[in-house]
């Protein structure tokens, strides 16, 4: 190969700028203005140490404020560490607390990394069902029997989960959890940052959220939040190098990601109030779809912008169209939208987070001229 065949390389473009997005895994990470200027001015390697030359990050006022003062207060946690994202995690909750062999059980609506994360650690995954169609509910109350019978060493709860934008009762299986001494950890990827949220508040252990996910950051980065009384097993230090903590293989504080992380906090905080605002956007765009023979599954009224709809009138077209599946997809782009997976049409899901109430109206009509028309 020669040089000119890797010129590619240096042309990495998006082809989604500009339009209005629903895709659910990128609604929440937009970057802020402030974010935007933290990325350029930390893109060099490592160079987020000249914030305090000299200081190792955890030393460095402006980063210890932001992780042991700012994002305890704001997750309802007493500690705070900085993670890769969500998976790294779970993962890192699991490794530290359980054994190989043991237990878990975790709602039937998880994230397909919670059931990767227990295999990489050995462990057997016991799954709480949902409801099924429509609504696909995790009802709290079925964890208890389930931590009778099996004597789990940990319970997981998707809040909300990734499909649906379902919003358990948290609060209640804190309750459960706290009845049978059972460490209880949320996965956040969909609500910190998005909504308001405390670990406190739900009586848990651990909450995780994701930087990339929801909360206006480059990534990859998360935070993992903890009940003071994990300090000494989370926190756990190497014995080769007493200073360090093993878990995070030293540190996970690294960079650009931080860098954003940080410089979106103070819009994070602000945006979390308008959640309301938020819950009423998908909740008009619920009803309107309906009105269009789309079906939203999940909770109802729904209470996270994140739903899944049925779509039957779609299929019925793709069958018959020249683009077959695809033309939702086109037909959607033609209008200034992306973010639907291309080639569905049964089904799919989408997030009203990105998008103003005007853009969502500009949403509602393109699917109904695109059911007229097509
Ligand atoms: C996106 C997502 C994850 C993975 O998040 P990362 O921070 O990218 O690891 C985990 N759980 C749920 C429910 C998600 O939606």
């Amino acid at each position: 190969m020669n040089k000119e065949d890797f010129k590619k390389f240096e042309k990495l473009e998006r082809k989604n700028k500009g339009l209005i997005n629903l895709n659910p895994i990128q609604a929440g990470g937009k970057l802020t203005k402030a974010a935007e200027n933290a990325l350029i001015e930390f893109g060099d390697g490592y160079s987020i140490y000249d914030i305090s030359p000299g200081l190792e990050l955890m030393e460095m006022p402006i980063i210890k404020e932001f992780i042991q003062d700012a994002l305890p207060k704001f997750l309802g946690a007493d500690i705070v560490r900085i993670i890769l994202g969500v998976r790294e995690g779970i993962f890192i909750v699991m490794h530290s607390i359980t054994k190989p062999g043991d237990i878990i059980l975790v709602d039937g609506n998880r994230h397909y990394t919670t059931i990767i994360a227990a295999e990489r650690v050995g462990l057997k995954v016991v799954e709480v069902p949902n409801s099924g169609e429509p609504k696909y509910k995790i009802r709290v109350e079925d964890y208890e029997d389930l931590i009778k019978k099996h004597k789990p060493s940990l319970i997981l709860l998707t809040y909300p989960d990734g499909n649906y934008g379902n919003l358990p009762d948290a609060k209640k299986l804190g309750e459960i959890a706290k009845k049978y001494k059972v460490p209880y950890l949320i996965n956040g990827a969909y609500s910190v940052g998005r909504m308001p949220i405390s670990m406190k508040e739900f009586g848990a252990d651990f909450i995780i959220g994701s930087g990339q996910k929801s909360m206006a950051s480059a990534g990859p980065i998360g935070v993992l939040g903890m009940d003071k009384k994990w300090e000494k097993v989370l926190l756990r230090k190497s014995k080769i190098y007493p200073q360090q903590e093993l878990e995070f293989l030293g540190s996970e504080l690294r960079g650009t990601a931080l860098a954003t992380l940080i410089a979106s906090f103070p819009f994070i905080l602000e945006r979390i109030k308008n959640w309301n605002k938020q819950v009423e956007n998908a909740q008009w765009f619920s009803r309107e779809m309906e009105k269009l023979g789309l079906k939203q599954m999940g909770d109802k009224p729904h209470k996270h912008d994140l739903m899944f709809f049925k779509t039957e009138p779609f299929y019925k077209i793709s069958l018959k169209h020249p683009k077959t599946r695809f033309f939702l997809h086109y037909e959607l782009k033609k209008r200034g939208i992306t973010g639907i997976k291309p080639g569905l049409t049964k089904h799919f899901k989408l997030s009203t987070f990105a998008a103003s109430k005007e853009e969502l109206e500009k949403v509602i009509d393109a699917f109904k001229e695109i059911l007229k028309t097509a």
